[in-house]
């Protein structure tokens, strides 16, 4: 016995009308869909024994079931493609959004750190209120936010910069 014929009833989960049913009526095994024609032994088991059916695969069965194969082959390219495709495009949305987002940390540092430079206390202390308010009172303090800042500056524009060459490159 070969391929099931299109009027017979397929077992319910049975993968595709390529795959062989071997001459046991015990043996519910649907065996690989094979290229090349001959007897094969069923790869079955019955009742935890292996099954001692076989099936043959006509040279039609053959050729039918290279079609199926390449087809597959094919199909599962295809899908690996798009998930590819669609894993790149979520990893440079991730990328745009974390530019932004250093973008708009470094303006705002930027904007501090040249308040400091103009020396526009207004500015400073309205951060420092942000960002720490306990320092507010404790200008001493303010110092260290502000080191800590131009550090923080350098990073940013460090990571900015491998961002835009990363996008770039893609
Ligand atoms: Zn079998």
């Amino acid at each position: 016995m070969g391929f099931f014929s299109h009027t017979e009833k397929l077992p319910g989960n049975w993968p595709s009308r390529f795959h062989h049913k071997c001459t046991s009526k015990k043996c519910t095994y649907p065996n690989s869909p094979q290229a090349a024609e001959g007897r094969y032994v069923c790869l079955g088991k019955v009742n935890g024994s292996p099954c001692k059916g076989t099936y043959e695969v006509s040279p039609s069965d053959a050729k039918a079931a290279a079609g199926w194969i390449s087809r597959e082959v094919e199909r599962e390219a295809e899908q690996s493609k798009k998930l590819m495709a669609h894993l790149q495009e979520a990893r440079r949305r991730k990328d745009d959004e974390h530019l932004q987002l250093y973008q708009n940390e470094l303006a705002t540092y930027k904007r501090v750190l040249q308040a400091d430079a103009e020396g526009d206390i207004r500015f400073i202390r309205q951060y420092i209120r942000d960002i720490d308010s306990v320092a507010l009172f404790e200008p001493e303090r303010w110092h260290t936010h502000l080191i800590h800042l131009r550090e923080e500056v350098l990073r940013l524009q460090r990571l900015v910069r491998e961002l835009q060459l990363k996008t770039m490159n893609t």
